[in-house]
This record gives C-alpha cells, sequence and structure tokens, in this order.
C-alpha cells in the first residue's frame, strides 16, 4: 500500500466498529453500506466493482480480490480478516481500493 493510501485509511482504522454481524471469532462481518466500506469501493464480489474503481479492480486481469490481498489473512468458508478493517472479516472473493499486491 503506498503511503497516500494508508494515510487515507487511518481516519477509517479508526472509526471502523460501527460494523455488522457479528462471527463466531468474535470479528464482524464488513457491512459494504458502512461508511467506512462505501469509502473505500469495498463489495463482496470483485466482479461488482463500482464503476468508479473497475478501472483499477481490473488491472490486473481479475486477479484482485480480497483473498490475493496483502490485507487478507486466515480465509475460513471464503471469508478472512482484513487489517483494513480492524480485523473483521470480508469475503474471500471481495474486493476495495486498498486492495495491495502480496
Ligand atoms: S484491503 Fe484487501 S482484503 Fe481488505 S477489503 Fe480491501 S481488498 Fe479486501
Amino acid at each position: 500500500m503506498d503511503r497516500r493510501l494508508f494515510i487515507q485509511c487511518i481516519p477509517l482504522l479508526a472509526v471502523s466498529s460501527g460494523l455488522a454481524a457479528q462471527n463466531r471469532d468474535g470479528s464482524e462481518r464488513v457491512d459494504p453500506t458502512s461508511p467506512n466500506a462505501v469509502a473505500l469501493g469495498y463489495t463482496r464480489d470483485h466482479r461488482d466493482v463500482a464503476s468508479r474503481w473497475r478501472k483499477k479492480a481490473q488491472d490486473s486481469e481479475g486477479l484482485q480480490r480480497c483473498d490475493t490481498c496483502a490485507q487478507f489473512s486466515g480465509e475460513q468458508s471464503g471469508e478472512g480478516r482484513c487489517r483494513i478493517f480492524s480485523g473483521n472479516t470480508v469475503s474471500a472473493s471481495g474486493w476495495c481500493n486498498a486492495w495491495t499486491r502480496r
């Protein structure tokens, strides 16, 4: 992640507790309609990226997915934790503008 994007994400990291759907492990599933998710263009399916983000999301032939992102870990049943969203759960096939190559 470049420095500018990281700095843009700091406020999101600080306030990302307002997320929905708690999982068994205590993490919460990121709600794509929450303000933080909307700000980063998060979607549960990388093929449904909003038009404003599409050029970036698809610039590497569909390889930009949460499960190929450096921020993603602990995949289980198609979901895993994302450091950008305070360790809460995102879809393995999701995407957001903070995607970073592993
Ligand atoms: S930072 Fe990476 S793992 Fe987290 S939502 Fe964005 S693309 Fe997915």
